[in-house]
């Protein structure tokens, strides 16, 4: 039985000439993050930023030049944007992060661990940006449990006019998708690991969310090489930070920022997630997971604090019944937080003056 390796796919791969340069796709280095892992192979096919559709042929090439490959079971390239030729990466330009998309703004929504409340605030997040008028979508790409179809009260599958550009679902005045109906739940998770990746960039780049304001991605949680490579490939024009009062997820968050800032990803701030209980029956106000954690450790480590959410039942109830607290009941204090929060992300985003990432040592 034929073994696929990576040295076998670049030398399928060099037989692919893009005649714009007439020279070959690897030795103009333009394939970039392969995998090879049991015949399934990914990777990304590095275009300048404005000529994306114009490679479409030369991507559908190197797939079928791999797939003719004995062993190889299944084939993913996606064209992303070209980072330029700095090494180390320099954060792109606003120009490059905005891209051919039609989306203006990209956040990412970030924690180190998983539980924190991220996709219940990315959710809320988008909803409330919306309606505070400015267009929104909601990228799902919490591949290890994408959440947001059950917390949006989505069913079905994304459709596609022609075959190739998908076209997102819609919920609460939002566009959206996830990437837990492209990736079936059956599949491996060492192969949804590297899968993470390729799925992502084409949910960005392969979906007609134009136009739109902002694009908020409900990241995978942690800190891992997976996240790393997101934060890398996305033009992200900010990353939140969700994390819980907790000392042990606010140690995480630092990781989750430590990440961004590695990647030259500008992080907007920190949210405390889960801060103050109100008891739905006598309002009495406690805090169980602590409280004020998120707030110390933001102006610790020189980042914003974006605002706290309390820890309450409604916002639970509303994610698990598919209409986000933001949609159900907008007057209600927890809805209001996240309109608050809301608030603040656009006017960072708009004016553009987004702190420079935090110096992180870490320990
Ligand atoms: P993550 O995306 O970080 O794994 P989720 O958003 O899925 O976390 O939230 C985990 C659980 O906590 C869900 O059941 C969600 O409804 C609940 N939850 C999140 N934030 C709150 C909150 N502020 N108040 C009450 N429940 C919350």
């Amino acid at each position: 039985m034929s073994i696929l390796t990576p040295e076998s796919v670049l030398a399928a791969l060099k037989s692919i000439i893009d005649p714009a340069k007439n020279n070959d796709v690897v030795s103009l280095g333009m394939i970039q993050g392969l995998v090879v892992k049991d015949g399934h192979v990914s990777f990304a096919l590095e275009v300048a930023s404005n000529e994306g559709p114009a490679k479409e042929p030369l991507r559908h090439a190197c797939e079928k030049a791999v797939l003719a490959l004995p062993g190889a079971r299944s084939v993913a390239a996606v064209l992303t944007a070209h980072r330029g030729p700095a090494s180390p990466p320099k954060a792109a330009t606003r120009q490059d992060r905005q891209g051919p998309l039609g989306v203006k703004s990209v956040i990412a929504v970030a924690s180190g661990k998983g539980g924190v409340g991220k996709s219940t605030v990315a959710v809320n997040l988008a909803v409330a940006l919306q309606r505070l008028g400015h267009a929104t979508g909601l990228l799902d790409a919490d591949i290890y449990g994408p959440s947001i179809p059950r917390m949006l009260g989505l069913s079905g599958k994304p459709t596609s006019r022609d075959g190739k550009i998908l076209q997102p679902m819609q919920a609460w005045g939002i566009k959206a998708i996830s990437i837990g109906s492209l990736i079936s739940e059956d599949q491996p998770m060492i192969w949804r690991g590297p899968m993470v990746m390729t799925a992502l960039t084409q949910l960005i780049y392969d979906v007609e969310w134009a136009p739109l304001d902002i694009l908020v991605v409900d990241m995978p949680p942690g800190t891992g090489d997976a996240q790393l490579t997101l934060a890398q490939r996305v033009p992200l024009a900010g990353a939140i930070i969700v994390s819980t009062p907790q000392d042990i997820a606010l140690i995480d968050a630092r990781k989750g920022l430590a990440m961004f800032q590695r990647t030259h990803v500008p992080v907007l701030g920190i949210i405390e997630n889960m801060s103050t209980y109100f008891c739905p029956n006598c309002g009495h106000e406690s805090h169980i997971f602590g409280h004020g954690g998120a707030r110390e450790t933001a102006a610790k480590l020189g980042c914003d604090f974006l605002g706290e959410i309390p820890l309450h039942i409604s916002i639970r109830e509303t994610s698990d019944g598919g209409t986000p607290i933001t949609a159900r009941d907008p007057s209600s204090p927890q809805a209001l937080a996240f309109m608050a929060l809301a608030d603040r992300v656009a006017e960072k985003l708009k004016a553009g003056t987004t702190r420079p990432g935090p110096r992180i040592i870490m320990e």
